[in-house]
């Protein structure tokens, strides 16, 4: 008898123990705060603003250089390496792929949204503006080019693409 009367209040006190986890859950996310981010991966740096198209905010942790970007509403992403990975690794093979500029942002242009471009442009143009690490390293021991050659590269295409299209804030 006594036996049962344990494992009765062992089960009622877990049964209690479930709702009241549930009950302590968040409903909602509270949005406070949205003048300040943290890095995710350095907790207690403050974030940097970096020029941003609209709907959009990417920020730069002085720290360890990575980069985020954060919608209205949304949960801070890191998107570092996803959209200047894709620019070079079409160069991966090229001594000079400044010389390549021209076809490589055509070729981009073919089949990235201009949303996508405008991401591309932003991106390529903070890391020239405000270098955070070697673009060679992007894909480690993979490029053929110099560091210089690649960041030229990067430049070009970012003005070439930006040409091309109807800038947003005209
Ligand atoms: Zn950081």
């Amino acid at each position: 008898m006594g036996l049962g009367d344990a494992a009765n209040s062992r089960k009622k006190r877990s049964a209690r123990d479930s709702v009241n986890s549930r009950d302590l859950q968040p409903h909602k996310d509270s949005g406070k705060s949205q003048h300040m981010a943290s890095c995710l991966r350095c907790p207690s740096t403050e974030l940097e603003a970096l020029p941003s198209p609209e709907g959009i905010t990417y920020y730069l942790c002085p720290a360890c250089g990575r980069q985020f970007a954060q919608k209205p509403g949304e949960a801070l992403t890191e998107r570092w390496l996803g959209a200047l990975r894709e620019i070079v690794y079409s160069v991966i093979f090229s001594e000079h792929p400044q010389d390549e500029a021209a076809r490589e942002a055509a070729w981009f242009k073919s089949y990235m949204t201009r949303e996508h471009l405008a991401f591309v442009v932003s991106q390529i143009r903070a890391e020239i503006d405000h270098p955070t690490q070697n673009v060679r390293e992007i894909l480690p021991g993979g490029m053929c080019a110099s560091e210089q050659d690649l960041r030229e590269y990067l430049s070009r295409v970012a003005d070439i693409l930006s040409a091309d299209s109807p800038s947003p804030s005209a």
